[in-house]
């Protein structure tokens, strides 16, 4: 199949609004010389509109009220707790502790040699 066989295989694709822009471009430029693919495409175009009309009514007009109905009798989840006030804060607070640098504590031997019990024998 040649470049002008794979344009003419566009035909159906087009008269859907398939393609893409570069495709839709090159088949406009191509149906401006083809009798063919013009005819067929009308053609196309006019089964599908007949196929659409076919395919949807107006819905019933009790349908409204009989969803609306529906959705208010039937028991609908809880939506999840949020927490309290209380809770956040205690939250807060503790990633806030746990953040916070802690001072360490002395080293032992700092400690001995300054008010242990080894200092008051000398
Ligand atoms: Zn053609």
């Amino acid at each position: 199949m040649g470049r002008n066989g794979r344009t003419h295989a566009l035909v159906g694709a087009y008269a859907l609004d398939a393609v893409d822009d570069l495709e839709r471009a090159a088949f406009e430029r191509h149906m401006r010389d083809c009798d063919g693919c013009r005819a067929e495409c009308a053609e196309l175009r006019e089964a599908a509109a007949r196929l659409a009309d076919d395919a949807w009514s107006p819905p019933p007009g009790r349908l409204r009220h009989t969803v609306l109905t529906a959705a208010t009798n039937t028991r609908q989840n809880r939506p999840p707790r949020r927490p309290g006030p209380a809770v956040v804060m205690i939250a807060v607070l503790v990633t806030a502790i746990g953040t916070v640098p802690q001072r360490e504590p002395a080293p032992r031997s700092t400690q001995l040699g300054t008010s242990g019990p080894g200092r008051e024998r000398a």
